[in-house]
């Protein structure tokens, strides 16, 4: 078995993207992310600090708009379309979720698409799936990065994706679709999981459910990518994969922490990058 070590990957990444960002800086430019963050949940403040860090590490420049839970959408639209205009601006990602009383969509679209770097608008994720440039959402770009990386090649194979989120399986399966991958795309509603898992050459999980995916539901070597985070009892980080049996059985797996999260942070620094050449 082969560990997937996305956070050693991220990290040579992440000093590339430098050396673009000094060159930039020579040239007097020094890229620009507004981070936009509602209310006081603790992951969503783990993950923005973790980005704000990243941002540091390389030079780019990082801001972030606290507005609390009680914040008036008109508001967020506001702050969006100052952004917009900000030249020193290059990536907007307002991070989710979002409370309840404010309407996701009108959000990300109110986002300028050339300024989307989480790539969740959907005229990103509309050329995403014809297979034409676009911001791409940093999670499933990863994740191709990681199959770039150990020359996995996908073309032929049978991937199932577990978990049909608009910011992790839905982009997935258009980025394996345009790599030629034949994809089988699980969720809540999926009739006997195991049946779609067990077939596949790879199988990659993003759903929050720790321990979802066990020995039996996953062939001799398979390829098994996980991208859920839970926070279990103990306080460990774990994924949606029973690691310790499940690794045994495959031939490449990415371990939870280490994997498929700094490549995450990694491709948001890389589309900062491409939005600031734009
Ligand atoms: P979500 O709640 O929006 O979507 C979850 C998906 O899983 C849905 O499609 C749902 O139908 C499916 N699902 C739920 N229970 C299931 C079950 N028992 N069997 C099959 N499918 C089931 O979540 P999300 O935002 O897509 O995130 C999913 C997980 O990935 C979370 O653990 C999240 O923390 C993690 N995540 C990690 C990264 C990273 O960088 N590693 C990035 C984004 C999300």
């Amino acid at each position: 078995m082969i560990l997937l070590n996305g956070k050693k990957l991220a990290l040579e990444i992440q000093s590339e993207i430098k050396k673009e960002v000094d060159l930039f800086k020579q040239a007097s430019i020094t890229p620009g992310l507004a981070v936009i963050m509602i209310g006081d949940d603790a992951a969503s403040q783990v993950y923005v600090r973790k980005k704000a860090e990243a941002c540091k590490e390389v030079g780019i420049y990082s801001v972030v708009h606290e507005m609390p839970e009680n914040i008036k959408e008109e508001t967020i639209l506001n702050t969006i379309k100052l952004m917009n205009e900000n030249s020193n601006i290059n990536g907007i990602l307002v991070q989710l979720p979002l409370p309840s009383h404010i309407n996701q969509t009108k959000i990300l679209e109110a986002i300028d698409p050339k300024k989307d770097v989480d790539g969740f608008h959907p005229f990103n994720i509309g050329r995403l799936v014809l297979n034409l440039d676009s911001f791409v959402p940093c999670t499933p770009l990863g994740i191709m990065k990681i199959f770039e990386e150990y020359k996995i090649n996908l073309e032929g194979k049978n991937v199932c994706i577990v978990g049909a989120s608009n910011i992790v399986g839905k982009p997935m399966l258009a980025l394996l679709l345009n790599a030629n991958a034949t994809v089988d795309i699980c969720h809540i509603y999926t009739k006997n999981l195991k049946n779609h898992t067990k077939r596949a050459d790879i199988v990659i999980i993003g759903v929050g459910k720790a321990g979802l995916i066990t020995e039996d539901m996953v062939k001799d070597d398979a390829i098994v990518i996980d991208i859920g985070i839970n926070r279990l009892e103990n306080g460990k980080i774990s994924g949606d994969v029973d690691f310790e049996n499940v690794s045994k059985k495959c031939s490449y797996i990415t371990p939870v922490p280490g994997g498929v999260g700094p490549m995450t942070i990694a491709m948001l620094l890389s589309n900062t990058l491409k939005a600031t050449k734009l």
